[in-house]
Formats: structure tokens, sequence, C-alpha cells
């Protein structure tokens, strides 16, 4: 059994192997927290919560270290505090906040570490010492910036070499700096923004070395795995590697970089400077947070998707499926720790290939529906559970799946009429059952009467 991933920087799919199966370690880049994250930042929260599990699966929950990083310094933190005239940390604790209400609602697991950029200034100080004493950097009109072309390798990751760069470069290329390329490391703070005192004047890091320092100081030098969306293979981890490479004097930063294609609307990227984003704290008002988490898991990985109202509904229809086949079957006796089968199993290994596993997680449905023999149909309701938990899905009872989206005052006014439209049948009352069924309508709900009595969902796509 090995896990085989696309790696960016070999341009081609490998077989993974830790460096140390006793401590695998994962660092993706994390969110900027000023502002509510849209679906598409959640793509990679939910891809790399996926590796993040199918690691634990193979090396044990111990043994692996996630780190996923808090950006609390930028200029749209900056921006958004002077708007709202409140401290900076108001704007970041608030949206910490915020981020792990919306990363739990999509069933994202917590990672092991989560550093922030301002409690690493230290340590960030530290790298770019070493990085001038090593002559990778220099400082100039109080600026630390890196130098591009002491570093042999600097363009490997993004295919894009130091020329190409003089050519894209803009015409108002800062006077200070040898060359287009070079990036800051470290500047002078703008009037209003934080500062920290550094050996070059005083003043803020640039956003690449927070990165670097931070995951020199959870993980190590060299890590396995490093991740985030495919917008900062350039310039943000070309940037980092040659920054830790530098100063570590390592010859491998990440042994494996992997990175996530874009979620688009209409063809286009989702972004916030586009203005077409749909926030994950309004669209879990709408639908389950499992839906849109199939949603996300539902294409492949590196490929792009594009989001619609329709993925949304056809995501609610599948977990539908799945959930009804789970609920047909409540009498079927398993136990909780069902294992994952080989067929999911294989999918994931092979570059995390959701879609497959997705479709096999229909074909235990099937045969959970189907097989006349008691003991296939146990083992099918097992490993659909085992599959489920790994992915992430299915782990709700599946009644209260098809009451989701209800509050406990809506459950409780449905609960009570059809306990009046029970009676109301009973009695052979047919006009008070009807303006029951009436009411529960206008409720958004759909009863579904069976040989037991009734249940209930609300109507797709709505709540309340
Ligand atoms: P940001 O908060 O903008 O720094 O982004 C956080 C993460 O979301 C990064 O890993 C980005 O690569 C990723 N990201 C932003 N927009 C999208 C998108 N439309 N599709 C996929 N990933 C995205
Ligand atoms: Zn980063």
């Amino acid at each position: 059994m090995t896990l085989v991933l696309h790696d960016t920087l070999a341009r081609e799919k490998r077989p993974f192997e830790p460096a140390d199966p006793g401590r695998v370690t994962l660092y993706v880049c994390g969110p900027t927290v000023y502002n509510y994250a849209h679906i598409g930042n959640a793509r990679p929260a939910v891809v790399f919560d996926l590796l993040f599990r199918v690691l634990r699966r193979l090396y044990g929950e111990d043994q692996v270290v996630y780190a996923r990083n808090i950006t609390d310094v930028d200029d749209k933190i900056n921006q958004a505090a002077i708007d709202q005239d409140v401290e900076i940390g108001a704007i970041t604790d608030k949206f910490t906040a915020i981020y792990h209400q919306d990363m739990d609602a999509l069933g994202v697991l917590r990672p092991t570490l989560e550093p922030r950029a301002t409690a690493h200034i230290g340590e960030m100080l530290v790298l770019i010492g070493k990085l001038i004493e090593g002559g990778s950097a220099y400082a100039a009109e109080g600026h630390v910036l890196f130098d591009t072309q002491s570093f042999a390798d600097y363009g490997k990751l993004s295919g894009r070499s130091l020329d190409d760069m003089i050519a894209g470069a803009r015409v108002e290329v800062a006077p200070y700096k040898r060359h287009p390329a070079d990036f800051v490391l470290w500047k002078p703070s703008k009037a209003g923004e934080p500062v920290w005192d550094s050996p070059w004047g005083a003043g803020r890091p640039g956003w690449h070395i927070e990165c670097s320092a931070m995951v020199g100081k959870t993980l190590g030098d060299t890590i396995d795995i490093h991740g985030g969306g495919h917008d900062l293979i350039f310039p943000h981890h070309e940037n980092e590697i040659a920054q830790s490479r530098c100063a570590d004097h390592t010859p491998v930063y990440a042994r494996y970089w992997v990175h996530n294609g874009f979620l688009t609307m209409d063809a286009e990227k989702m972004s916030k400077s586009l203005g077409n984003v749909k926030l994950v704290h309004e669209l879990i008002k709408r639908a389950p947070g499992e839906a849109l988490r199939w949603a996300l898991l539902s294409g492949h990985y590196r490929a792009p998707l594009d989001w619609t109202d329709e993925l949304i509904a056809q995501s609610r229809k599948s977990l539908d499926r799945l959930y009804g086949a789970l609920k047909r079957a409540l009498d079927v006796d398993v136990d909780l720790g069902g294992e994952p089968p080989p067929t999911v199993l294989d999918a994931l290994l092979d570059d995390l290939n959701t879609p497959r596993a997705m479709a096999e997680l229909f074909a235990l449905a099937k045969t959970l529906e189907t097989s006349e023999d008691a003991s296939e149909r146990q083992a099918a309701k097992s490993a659909l559970l085992g599959a489920g938990r790994l992915l992430g899905f299915l782990q709700q009872d599946p009644i209260a799946w098809f009451e989701g989206g209800a509050d406990a005052g809506l459950k409780a006014k449905v609960e009570a009429l059809l306990v009046e439209r029970f009676a109301a049948r009973q009695a052979k009352d047919w006009a008070t059952a009807d303006r029951i069924r009436d009411e529960l309508n206008a409720l958004n709900v759909v009863v579904m009467d069976n040989a037991e009595g009734a249940t209930w969902r609300l109507k797709d796509g709505e709540t309340k």
C-alpha cells in the first residue's frame, strides 16, 4: 500500500516515502485573517485535510504532524483595522475564530499546529541574519532583499528563469534591487502599521519569510510535504525554497510539493479581487457543510472545479442516496470501527482520486441495498461507514441528515405537527390531516409516509 502523490517540482507522480515514518511532516499555507473565507479558500483546507486523514491512516494518528499557519501580518489586515478603527488583533482574532467555525462545518480536522506569523518574528529575524551572513541577502534603504542571483536553483519549482523574470518585471523596479526578481525579506512599516525592531531598521517582515520561519520552527529544516493552492507556486513557494535552503544549507526544503487547482465561477478564478466570491459563512446557511465538502472533493484536487448551484444540489443528492441506503439499513448491525475497503483506499492512494473513491461508496451502498446475504450487507455497511469516516462523510445519524439544516425550534414544531397529523389520520379526519400537510409545506418540510409512520426533511437548498 503506497501513497502516490503528484509532485509539482518533479512534475510527475511519485511514490510517497516519508523521511521518518515515525514523524511525517505536512505544512500548508493557511488563511490571511482579515475577512470571511470564500469557498475557493476552503478548497486547500479540505483537500489537505483529506491528505492529513490518509497519512494518519497509513502512519498512525500520532505520527503525522500537520502545521497550517495563520497569516496575521498583512497589508489587508492593516487596512481593515484602519477602516474599522480597531486594533489589528481584534480583526485577526475575530476572523481566526470565524475561519475555525467555517472549516469545522466542512468537516476539516484541526491541524496539529497552527503557528501565527506574529509569534515568529524572532525566528524570521534569525533567518534573515543567516541569509545576510551567507551572502544570499543584502540590506538596502531600510529593506532587506533576497539576492536571487545567489541561488542557482531559483525558478526550478515554477519553471521560470531569471532572464524571463527580467522581461516580465514591471518598469518601476525599486532602484535598490540588484535584480528585478529580488524579493523583500524585511521592509519599513508605513504609518499606522505594526512595527518590530530589527538590526536593519524598524519594520515588518515580507510575506514569504513568514512561512519559511514557521516551517523551520514547527517542523524542521526539511519537511515531507508542502502544500497550498496553485497560485502560491510563484512567487510564494519559489521564494520559500530559496530562503530556507540558503539559510539552512539544505539541498531539500520540501520533499514533495502538492498544489490544488483553482475553484472557478464561470471559468474565472474565484477571488476577492475579482469580486466573484461565495462565502463559506453564507453557504453553510443554505446547504449542509457535508454537501459542500462533497462538492469540493467531487473533482480531482488538481483539476479546476467550477462552483455552481447545480454542483451543490447534485452533491446533496449524492449524500441523500448514501444516507438513504444507511437509513434503510438501520437494522443491520455493524461494528463502528469498520475499515475502509481496499477499493476506496486504492483510489485515495492514487494521488487522492476522490471521484473514484466516491464511485466506490455508491457501489457499497448498492450492495447494502440489493444483497440478499446478511453477512454481505453487514460487510457493505461497515465498509461504507469506515470509508466515510476516512473521507469525512456519513458520520451523522441518517435520520438527522434528512432533517439537516433545521434548528431545534423548527424540529420541535415539525415533530408536534406530525403527531397531530398522525392522530387526525387515525381518526380519519382528512381535512385536518391535509391542513397540517399544508402547514408543513409552508415550513419547507417534505413529509415521507412509510410503514412505521412518517419521516421528514427540508426541501433542497432551503432552511427555516
Ligand atoms: P489567501 O487567504 O488568499 O492567502 O488564500 C488562502 C489559500 O486559498 C491559498 O492556499 C490559496 O492558494 C487558496 N485559494 C485562494 N483562492 C482559491 C481558488 N479560487 N481556488 C482554489 N484555491 C484558492
Ligand atoms: Zn506560505
